[in-house]
């Protein structure tokens, strides 16, 4: 069963502007739970795991993500439709309205740390309307190891799904927003139960913090270490596979999704927990994150049967059906979390085309390229029969958390590769013999044995050939892989219908890092598909 820490402490949060609250503080896992199915918010499954819904948005909402413009952050950020300016007086405004909303309610109120690396810790007091999302808190972030007496926050972050924003009044774009202001150091969410902007909100915070202050790389990836100390770490975007592939029995976990990359050569993790996709998820195909599922795991939006039987494949409320668990819950994990300069660095891409190789190596140039384009590829809804994939282009592979601009980012990547003299790979997750609707994803075992092959240095001694118009260095062999899928135009029927997709595809790339061209220096620029 979930640990019950017998803490019967609580604190005031009158400086906070929350007047009159019943404040629960530090609440155990089972508490919580319990506190979540007494307010009707959760059932209990029959993993013991609970189940929330989390209300209207089951995904993040970007437009609605804000920075607070003031002395800290007018030059330094990249202003634009990713990262948004809010006038520091209407933060005040909305700060007071949803202290206001809070004060005189039951509230949970949690105190945790971001950052395995000791000298990065970031104290986090975290204040939620309800008790489930004060419970993925306790999940994600790292956990004091015993009750400081004098917790000194260095990030707050007030949290009110059921608070709505008056846009004409409060300066957001509609009800729902997450704003974050630096100079008071807070995280405010409002209108929106979706968990994630919780993390992502911390995520962004030290994605400004870290390179400004501290000379460090924060990245969206994942991590883990093999027996001899050897880090790898996984880039892409949502859905790519970062979760799913860092999860390896063979490897220690050193974290599924935000890590940061120090000047002394340590990879570390921010959080303490995973927030995994359940989505088709089963026990043959990924045990380690179906096995995580058990008390203290908070499942979203999945559906259950009335035994409390989850159906993974039921996406009636989302696609985006998660999971949440402490990092204990996978068998495997490095402690703490953190690891040294890593030897290999993959970026995952879901190439919905299915133009790109399921692994290849990079060059240097190619690396800075790819890293800076962070492609990948959605597949449209299923409506009206549209079934054409939408390239889909995040800078770092994480754009909607980056609040620098890219280019800081991928200078500092580069320069650490080289120190490192780390390999490079891209492995396309996505489609192989042809694209969404003619082909079919990879299949996960492939990719898998790809990047086993890779850790273990197999790679090294092959034969590769190269992509005519990605330049990409293609293996000709993998064990565990029908030799016939490493060359992803021989997976196509039709070789004409691979050239013309290969092409569209390399025309996307140039149209979207033509913006970024300025910056690109001729070694980057070579990275690029052949015009
Ligand atoms: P997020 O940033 O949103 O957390 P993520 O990069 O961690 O996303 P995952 O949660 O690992 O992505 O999602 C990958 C999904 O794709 C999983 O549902 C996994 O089962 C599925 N999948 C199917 N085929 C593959 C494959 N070949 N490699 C990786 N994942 C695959
Ligand atoms: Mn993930």
């Amino acid at each position: 069963m979930v640990e019950d820490a017998q803490i019967t402490k609580t604190i005031s949060l009158e400086n906070y502007g929350i007047r009159n609250a019943n404040v629960h503080y530090q609440l155990s896992a089972q508490e919580l739970q319990k506190e979540t199915i007494r307010l009707g918010q959760g059932v209990e499954t029959s993993f013991g795991a609970l189940a929330v819904n989390t209300g209207k948005f089951t995904g993040r909402s970007p437009k609605d993500r804000f920075i607070v413009k003031d002395d800290i952050t007018r030059e330094k950020v990249w202003w634009g439709d990713i990262n948004i300016p809010f006038d520091p007086d209407q933060f005040d405004n909305l700060y007071k309205k949803v202290t206001e909303y809070l004060s005189g309610k039951e509230v949970y109120a949690r105190d945790a740390f971001a950052c395995a690396e000791e000298s990065y810790k970031l104290n986090i007091r975290v204040i939620n309307e309800y008790p489930w999302s004060n419970m993925f808190a306790f999940n994600m972030f790292l956990r004091p190891d015993e009750e400081a007496e004098d917790f000194h926050e260095d990030w707050l972050i007030v949290n009110a799904p059921g608070f709505h924003a008056d846009p004409e009044i409060d300066g957001t774009r509609q009800e729902n927003f997450a704003i974050l202001n630096f100079k008071r150091k807070i995280v405010l969410i409002g209108g929106t139960g979706y968990t994630g902007e919780i993390k992502k909100g911390i995520f962004s915070a030290l994605n400004f913090l870290l390179p400004v202050y501290q000379n460090t790389l924060p990245m969206h990836c994942s991590a883990n270490v093999g027996e001899e100390g050897d880090t790898a770490i996984f880039f892409g975007l949502s859905g790519t596979g970062k979760t799913t592939l860092s999860a390896d029995p063979e490897r220690k976990l050193i974290g599924d999704d935000e890590h940061g990359w120090t000047p002394d050569d340590v990879i570390f993790n921010f959080e303490g927990g995973c927030y995994a996709k359940v989505i088709n998820l089963s026990e043959e195909s990924e045990p380690d994150i179906y096995n995580a599922i058990k008390p203290g795991a908070i499942l979203e939006n999945v559906v259950l049967d009335e035994d409390g039987n989850v159906d993974f494949s039921n996406t009636t409320i989302t696609q985006n059906t998660r999971v949440s668990y402490p990092i204990y819950h996978i068998d495997n994990i490095q402690e703490p979390s953190a690891g040294r300069n890593p030897r290999n660095i993959f970026f995952l891409t879901a190439d919905a085309f299915g133009v790109l190789p399921p692994i290849s190596k990079l060059n240097p140039g190619q690396a800075a390229y790819h890293f800076i384009s962070g492609y990948t590829a959605k597949v449209a809804g299923t409506e009206a029969g549209v079934d054409e994939p939408i390239p889909s282009f995040s800078a770092c592979f994480g754009a909607p958390f980056m609040p620098l601009h890219p280019t800081k980012y991928a200078e500092m990547l580069s320069e650490k590769m080289k120190k490192a003299g780390v390999n490079v790979w891209l492995v396309n997750t996505g489609w192989t013999g042809g694209p969404y609707g003619v082909g079919s994803r990879m299949k996960l075992k492939y990719t898998r044995a790809m990047i086993s092959a890779a850790l273990e240095g197999k790679l090294e001694k092959r034969e590769y050939e190269k992509h005519e118009l990605f330049g990409l260095m293609m293996p000709t062999e993998c064990e565990g892989v029908p030799s016939e899928i490493l060359n992803p135009k021989n997976t196509w029927n039709d070789k004409t219908a691979y050239d013309k997709k290969a092409r569209q595809l390399a025309n996307f790339f140039s149209d979207n890092f033509s913006k970024f061209e300025e910056y690109a220096n001729d070694e980057i620029m070579n990275g690029a598909p052949v015009k």
